[in-house]
């Protein structure tokens, strides 16, 4: 809409412009008695959104205005699908009563954004979530991952067109906002992110200097020091500032952390390698079933199990951190009794977290402080049982971080009302005023009781009631058989079927007095909660410091129970790059199949760096390869790991490369998508790096494919010195070992029977006798007549392709390398092309594309 307030506008209209005109990117939902209703261009989008009906009203330079509304009562279901769809929102209430003849007064009392979320409904108790501010400098990018309830900031900078790693760390945090500067150098990053599916906002920078304050006032020496050494990072930090005061002002003081790390302070797992090993979502409809995240998750509290997803996605590298988790993991499992003690008080705690940061926020209900009451409570048995476990340890580091709470329990315990029987705030007993002002109130519904029975006496009427409604408050009703007695001083009220409302001057004086009663009840009982609240503020640093502490601990007994529940073993740990797996198992399809999984080994180590894998289809090849990635992850998240014996050496970076997906949204053939995770590792993967690889160069012609797939074994044997797992239906590739020295060859056991292939799942020394894919294409009942057809042309192929395969991997003759040399080279060449076709693509403003120009740029294309 324009923003531009037109003349001649109704008063209501008026009002309703110049709110708009200060939240222009958010869909004003302007409370109208008992509907929001929205606008103009914000009523056309909620409606076509909500499926709900688009109407007009009025008008406003001669054409109507569209218009769509949502009653008050629904506001939380429609607000949250709203916010789930990416939009943001911002809710203009009533601020009074209305009053005749005067516009009532409005104003915006919360904006909501994707990133910006507190309230327990609107967010998944599972996942944190993030807003991430991003700046573009030109000689780096900064940026910064915040968490509103928590008011922690993750912050790092990355060298300028990392995009990689840019990609890496927001499958880590997965924001659900991200905040951009509203300028010509960060303007193009807007489409990069919306391309990736993020919803974005542009934020304008304060114009004074209150965000330098601010960063000045809030943050440590050591943050305000890496503000200082890199701009990026300060701009982020300012840019998050401005939006967040706009936002949600009353969070602005709460942040008072950063977390300042580089991205190889962990594990690095890129962002194909975070999708394909299905570490947090699945790739088939993005929840977290079947995940790791869901098998490995035994925590009892939404914040434990949001602290084990952190975990996966940021898996350590310091050896001591690791053993750390690894000896309070196993303290529990040897305490069976300490731990279903703990896990008896874990299951009451909740999500004490979301609370500590919602009464931060002064957006704490009565609930939430009930809450805190109640974890409180179980403080000093969770202590107990702990420091029962062996003292030097992280279980008990935790708990002695815990500070003494027990002053502010006995306030909330002796305040905060705990009989359900009774809708109040504060306990009787607490406040003598208001103890005073209750009796009070309470005495005047007494008093209301008495005047029924007085009136039924005096009137001789046994059924003579005394009521209340919103509308009239207290009256007397008398049924219509009873007319001839109701005496003159009844005046009349209103007539309904068979009933007539009558008011008295006493009955009006006693309403008075309990209404006034009931207003200074409320009133008092809302200035005592106000100052428990204070109370629990002064004390807030500290109860998020608790929350975090219980997160940790909850988090750590959740590893174990699912160690102890899954039969895992503790892994050692090498300096000599050993990767020492005995009946290893892959941790989620074990879970599906259950016993009937096969376990299976793994030795890499100087001797045999790299495995060739070959075996059928369905063999278990891609289920081996992943099961080794996720054990070492496993490993080094914490927890236990699912084998009988595990040695493992701490990795710097896993790589998968994994099936083919087209990445059609930014303009990439699967193809593609393939070499470019490929050259990722290629460049990254250094020697303490695991390398998987399921297939490479698939998707091009069988000569090229196997070229390249030889070419990058030999390079990531020879010059990365990685280790690596390397699974291929190229079966001339298993002539590789006999020309280097570390490469082995393994396969997919299997058994062929009359009935056809038996898959084994054992991976042996050796190599497969074939893919038997036309055998799993009978298994998967493909139409008898094209197996029979494949059949026959498979022999054919075989019998006049042998020579041809053999010779194109026995290779060492000049003239097989110069063919390989020529086709590397005429990929490039295609691939400089594509490159060029998809520089023209992303250079496209969709938004403002004319037919015309469309037309002209697929005749470019076209040339090209
Ligand atoms: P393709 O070459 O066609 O990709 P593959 O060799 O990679 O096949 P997987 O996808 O790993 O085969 O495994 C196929 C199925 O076999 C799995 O979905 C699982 O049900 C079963 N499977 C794999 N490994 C094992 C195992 N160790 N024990 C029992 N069942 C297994």
């Amino acid at each position: 809409m324009t923003l531009q307030t037109p003349p001649d506008l109704t008063p209501l209209m008026r009002q309703y412009y110049a709110i708009k005109q200060q939240y222009p990117h958010a869909l004003l939902l302007f409370q109208v008695g008992d509907f929001y209703e929205l606008f103009f261009d914000d009523a056309k989008q909620a409606a076509a959104f909500l499926g709900i009906a688009l109407t007009k009203r009025g008008k406003v330079n001669g054409d109507p205005i569209p218009l769509c509304g949502v009653p008050v009562h629904a506001l939380e279901h429609y607000m949250a699908k709203l916010i789930k769809g990416g939009f943001k929102v911002a809710i203009c209430d009533q601020l009074e009563e209305p009053k005749p003849g005067k516009v009532v007064d409005r104003g915006v009392t919360q904006v909501l954004t994707p990133g910006t979320l507190t309230d327990s409904k609107l967010l998944d108790e599972k996942t944190d979530s993030y807003l991430f501010s991003f700046f573009p400098a030109h000689d780096q990018w900064g940026l910064v991952f915040a968490e509103l309830l928590t008011a922690q900031l993750y912050a790092t900078v990355l060298p300028v067109h990392a995009q990689k790693s840019l990609e890496s760390e927001l499958i880590r945090f997965f924001p659900d906002e991200v905040i951009i500067p509203a300028d010509k150098i960060a303007k193009p990053f807007e489409s990069y992110f919306k391309k990736l599916g993020y919803c974005t906002t542009l934020v304008n920078p304060e114009q004074n200097n209150s965000a330098e304050e601010w960063m000045h006032n809030q943050f440590a020496q050591d943050a305000r020091l890496h503000f200082q050494t890199h701009d990026s990072l300060r701009f982020a930090v300012s840019h998050f500032y401005s939006y967040i005061k706009q936002t949600q002002q009353s969070a602005v003081d709460q942040f008072k952390t950063l977390h300042w790390y580089a991205p190889d302070d962990f594990l690095i797992l890129d962002h194909a390698t975070q999708t394909n090993l299905e570490l947090i979502r699945n790739v088939h409809d993005g929840s977290r079933k079947n995940t790791l995240c869901e098998v490995i998750d035994g925590a009892l509290t939404p914040m434990g199990s949001r602290m084990i997803k952190k975990w996966i996605m940021r898996p350590l590298v310091k050896k001591q951190a690791i053993i750390q988790r690894h000896d309070a993991v196993e303290q529990c499992m040897n305490n069976i009794v300490a731990m279903q003690q703990l896990e008896q008080i874990f299951s009451e705690l909740g999500d004490i977290e979301r609370v500590i940061g919602r009464i931060a926020l002064r957006r704490g209900t009565v609930h939430d402080y009930g809450h805190l009451k109640r974890v409180l409570s179980h403080l000093p048995a969770i202590y107990q049982t702990l420091t029962a476990v062996n003292r030097g340890t992280l279980l008990h580091a935790i708990t002695s971080s815990f500070a003494d709470f027990s002053t502010l329990y006995q306030l909330l315990y002796a305040a905060l009302n705990d009989d359900s029987s009774k809708d109040w705030i504060i306990k009787q007993g607490f406040d003598q005023e208001l103890d005073y002002i209750r009796d009070l109130a309470l005495g005047a519904t007494q008093k209301i009781m008495d005047f029924e029975l007085q009136e039924q006496q005096q009137t001789g009427i046994g059924s003579l009631k005394v009521r209340y409604n919103q509308v009239y408050g207290y009256y007397i009703e008398v049924t219509k058989t009873h007319a001839d007695a109701i005496p003159a001083r009844y005046i009349r009220q209103q007539t309904l079927v068979g009933r007539e409302r009558y008011m008295t001057p006493e009955l009006q004086q006693l309403q008075h007095e309990i209404m006034r009663a009931q207003a200074d009840l409320a009133l008092h009982e809302k200035t005592v909660f106000e100052r428990i609240k204070n109370e629990v503020a002064v004390q807030i640093s500290q109860l998020r410091k608790l929350a975090h502490a219980l997160a940790n601990l909850d988090a750590l007994l959740g590893l174990a129970r699912t160690s102890y529940h899954n039969g895992y073993t503790r892994p050692t740990f090498n300096e000599d790059r050993i990767i020492d797996i005995q009946d290893g198992r892959h941790p989620v399809v074990e879970r599906v199949i259950g016993h009937g999984f096969i376990p299976n080994d793994t030795q890499l180590n100087d001797t045999q760096s790299t495995w060739i894998i070959t075996g059928p289809n369905m063999g278990g090849k891609s289920t081996y390869l992943r099961q080794v990635a996720l054990i070492n992850i496993m490993a080094q998240v914490g927890c236990f790991v699912p084998a009988k014996q595990a040695n493992l050496s701490i990795l710097d970076r896993i790589f998968t490369r994994i099936g083919a997906g087209d990445n059609l949204s930014q303009g990439k053939s699967t193809f593609l998508v393939e070499m470019e995770e490929t050259a990722a590792i290629c460049t990254q993967a250094t020697a303490n790096s695991l390398v998987i690889l399921d297939e490479v160069g698939r998707g091009t012609s069988t000569f090229d494919g196997l070229a390249i797939a030889q070419a990058v074994v030999e390079y990531i044997h020879t010059s990365v010195k990685a280790r690596c797992l390397f699974a291929t239906h190229y079966h001339e590739l298993t002539l590789l070992p006999q020309n280097f020295s570390g490469i082995a060859s393994y396969y997919a056991a299997n058994k062929k029977t009359p009935n056809g292939i038996q898959f084994l799942y054992k991976i042996v020394s050796g190599v497969s006798d074939g893919s038997f894919g036309v055998e799993v294409a009978k298994l998967a009942q493909l139409p008898a007549s094209v197996v029979m057809r494949a059949q026959y042309i498979l022999e054919d192929l075989q019998a006049h392709s042998a020579d041809v395969m053999h010779g194109a991997i026995k290779l060492p003759a000049d003239k097989d390398y110069n063919q390989m040399r020529q086709t590397i080279a005429q990929l490039q060449l295609d691939l400089e092309l594509t490159r060029k076709k998809l520089a023209a693509l992303q250079q496209i403003d969709y938004d403002h594309l004319s037919p015309k120009a469309a037309f002209d740029l697929l005749w470019q294309l076209k040339e090209l």
